[in-house]
């Protein structure tokens, strides 16, 4: 059924649903019989019609549709750490033009809802993020290429600032960004501890940086506004949480401290590096010195250190980089003075 209207590399798939709803000739699930099947479901709190493989909208999608097993497994192969949603609202520019261009209507890939992903691989543009609030809405792509015009966004994401990054930057976020990309698919293909353990690290910094008002990220305070959690959720929830809901520019800024701390910074990259992320944050971390950046990520309380310090400890056992080590000696030292 696919090969009627095939997807676009990287398509997320309720995009193509609505597509093919809209272009296919001959298919059983028209723009009509999809909206009612999707807004059937789509009040449930959890209901993603995107990556929730096993929900009865996906399934009844693909049994109207007919896809087969291994069609199915097309769309559901991707990353798995995964914006939700609701703050799924990403988007490059260069990309929806090739889609008009390719296949007469713009989409929204799989890769935009990543949460590493903050630069687009295949025009190496910074993305943008809409602000056309109904998330909900089957054609997201039309919706976001639309509001990109016509609200004036347009002058407000293109007038440089806050999305704006140095050319010489932007290949070493890239870098950064397709390091990830690999360590997370080793980490799924293999049962090696080390690749867990090394993907599962990367996590674990992302969220210390990220943590909800406090984190090194978040307490910069130039760019953005803090996300709104009410004071009953728990740590490990507002942990986990601040990746996922952290706006663009923060998950940016915490990859590049990151990539610092996985030694990925080459020498000659080195002074734009530390001059961009200066501009950005208002703490000064003397060169952005892997003990100094683990030191200062360290934001938490007595009770819930110790929880996050048996984490990195177990995690980075496996790994063996110098600037890893001086990250976590950095971060363990704040819990030895108190
Ligand atoms: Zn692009």
């Amino acid at each position: 059924m696919i090969s009627d209207l095939p997807p676009y590399k990287g398509e997320l798939f309720s995009c193509w649903l609505y597509r093919q709803s809209l272009f296919s000739k001959y298919t059983p699930l028209n723009t009509f019989l999809l909206e009612e099947i999707y807004w059937g479901f789509a009040s449930q709190a959890s209901f993603d019609a995107d990556f929730d493989i096993m929900s009865d909208f996906v399934l009844q999608a693909c049994s109207i549709l007919n896809i087969s097993r291994s069609e199915f497994a097309y769309f559901f192969s991707a990353n798995t750490w995964l914006v939700p949603r609701a703050f799924r609202i990403c988007f490059c520019y260069h990309c929806f033009c090739d889609h008009i261009k390719e296949v007469g209507h713009p989409t929204c890939k799989v890769t935009w809802a990543t949460v590493y992903m903050t630069v687009c691989p295949d025009h190496a543009c910074a993305l943008l993020e809409s602000t056309f609030k109904k998330t909900k809405v089957l054609n997201l792509g039309i919706n976001y290429f639309k509001n990109y015009y016509i609200d004036g966004v347009r002058e407000l994401l293109e007038s440089g600032g806050l999305a704006a990054i140095p050319d010489m930057l932007m290949p070493v976020i890239l870098k950064i960004q397709s390091h990830l990309d690999g360590a997370e698919a080793m980490s799924k293909a293999s049962e090696n501890q080390r690749a867990v353990g090394y993907w599962e690290f990367c996590k674990t910094v992302l969220r210390i940086f990220l943590f909800p008002v406090f984190g090194l990220v978040h307490v910069t305070g130039r760019f953005g506004t803090f996300p709104n959690f009410s004071g009953q959720v728990s740590f490990l929830r507002a942990l986990f949480n601040g990746p996922l809901t952290a706006n663009l520019q923060h998950r940016r800024i915490a990859i590049m401290l990151l990539g610092r701390v996985l030694g990925l910074i080459k020498n000659e990259d080195y002074s734009c590096f530390v001059d961009f992320l200066q501009r950005k944050c208002t703490w000064r971390l003397n060169d952005f010195d892997p003990y100094e950046i683990g030191r200062l990520a360290n934001v938490f309380s007595q009770n819930n250190a110790e929880f996050v310090n048996q984490i990195i400890k177990r995690q980075a056992k496996y790994i063996s980089c110098p600037s890893i080590d001086a990250f976590v000696s950095g971060f363990l030292s704040r819990a030895n003075i108190e």
